[in-house]
């Protein structure tokens, strides 16, 4: 039994929504790494830091409707969940946080 409220099939939603935008974050239009770019010469907070990661407006896992969905950068996805609705758990934001590509 899993615990996680996200579809079985997040991962390819999540990627399909970040292909749509060209790997660009919708707050600050930061163009972020796609899967498998090359960083090696990169730090590991720079690679976090240009990570896109996708939100759910209504801080709802569940409800993956592609108007719920939004690609953004890691910080300023951090920025929603700090000074958002701030009614989401810090459990729930580390689980969308290690989603990896
Ligand atoms: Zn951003
Ligand atoms: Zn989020």
């Amino acid at each position: 039994m899993s615990k996680s409220r996200y579809a079985s099939n997040w991962k390819e939603i999540a990627t399909a929504v970040k292909e749509s935008v060209g790997w660009c974050c919708q707050k600050c239009g930061r163009v972020c790494l796609k899967p498998g770019e090359k960083t090696q010469s990169w730090t590991l907070s720079e690679r976090r830091a240009y990570t896109l990661q996708v939100h759910h407006w209504n801080f709802n896992p569940e409800d993956n409707r592609l108007e719920n969905l939004a690609p953004l950068c890691s910080s300023c996805h951090l920025h929603y969940h700090r000074f958002g609705r701030g009614n989401i758990s810090p459990g729930q934001l580390s689980l969308e946080l290690t989603i990896k590509n």
